[in-house]
């Protein structure tokens, strides 16, 4: 089987990245049985790399994965930076309060690249009011639905059914699937922040 452009992003990083939506969940996922990198050398493995290298990798895997550019990955790092706290965890709260993230994490959209394709194409309401922009921070008591058009709705219902057993909802939100709604409840704690990357090698990235 070959392996899609984000499929093969996955293997270069080795690790499972979740950009194609529900098959990366299942037993589809080509890093079940290809986890080495791609290309002809590919199966040789990863190979030793410097601090550095280490660095930069954690880094894209991190980017990718929420699927943002590198200057607003950048952009994130910057304004972390200049707030007061610690700079880790105000730096993943910005990753993680982006709607198209929200939007996904509620199982609105399989993957956070539909996500963004869903709003963007001005299917989401944040508090009645149409946001066409992926990354809007969302804020504590917003209410965000899915356009008020029938079929839009159905679409979102149907989503939210398939991802039923993905358990990555935020604990800082609530989900009503009726409707559907999320509402924001609070700031994520760090707690509530993603745990799976390095994320100090990040910040000595950007930090030399
Ligand atoms: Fe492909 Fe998803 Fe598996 Fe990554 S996690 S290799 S995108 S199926």
């Amino acid at each position: 089987m070959k392996s899609s452009p984000q499929c093969k992003i996955c293997r270069r990083e080795g690790k499972k990245l979740f950009l194609k939506g529900d098959r990366c969940n299942s037993q589809k996922c080509v890093l079940v049985k290809k986890k080495y990198p791609p290309g002809a050398h590919g199966p040789k493995g990863y190979g030793r790399i410097s601090d550095y290298g280490r660095q930069l990798r954690e880094k894209q895997k991190l980017r990718r994965s929420y699927y943002v550019s590198e200057k607003q990955f950048k952009n994130y790092f910057v304004k972390a930076k200049k707030k007061e706290g610690n700079t880790e965890e105000i730096f993943l709260a910005f990753l993680e309060k982006r709607l198209d993230n929200v939007v996904y994490r509620a199982g609105f959209a399989s993957s956070r690249r539909q996500a963004r394709q869903l709003i963007s194409h001005g299917n989401i309401l944040v508090n009645g009011r149409l946001v066409d922009v992926p990354s809007y921070q969302v804020k504590t008591g917003d209410a965000i639905q899915p356009k008020e058009k029938k079929a839009i709705i159905e679409k979102v219902k149907e989503k939210i059914e398939q991802v039923k057993d993905r358990d990555t909802f935020p604990a800082w939100a609530s989900l009503d699937k009726k409707k559907p709604e999320i509402k924001i409840l609070k700031n994520p704690a760090s707690e509530d922040l993603p745990q799976t990357f390095e994320t100090e090698l990040i910040i000595g990235f950007y930090s030399r």
